[in-house]
């Protein structure tokens, strides 16, 4: 029944800095904890997020692969 739209997060999905949270009814929010610690990071950063200084990718998952697809 969730017809939502989900915005595509970016590098965010792929960031160990990131708390992903879903709602009952079905919509995400990506939640930058960088932004506990610093003010330059927004705590719900406007997606998609596609460049970002404090990205770091985390390992958990399948064999991932890099963020940036142009090289
Ligand atoms: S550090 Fe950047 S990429 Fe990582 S969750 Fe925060 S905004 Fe997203």
């Amino acid at each position: 029944m969730s017809d939502h739209q989900q915005p595509d997060p970016g590098l965010c999905a792929r960031c160990a800095f990131v708390h992903r949270n879903e709602t009952r009814k079905g919509t995400v929010y990506w939640r930058c904890t960088r932004a506990l610690t610093d003010p330059r990071y927004p705590k719900y950063p406007r997606l998609p997020v596609l460049s970002c200084p404090g990205f770091v990718r985390t390992d958990a998952g399948s064999a991932a692969q890099d963020a940036d697809p142009a090289g």
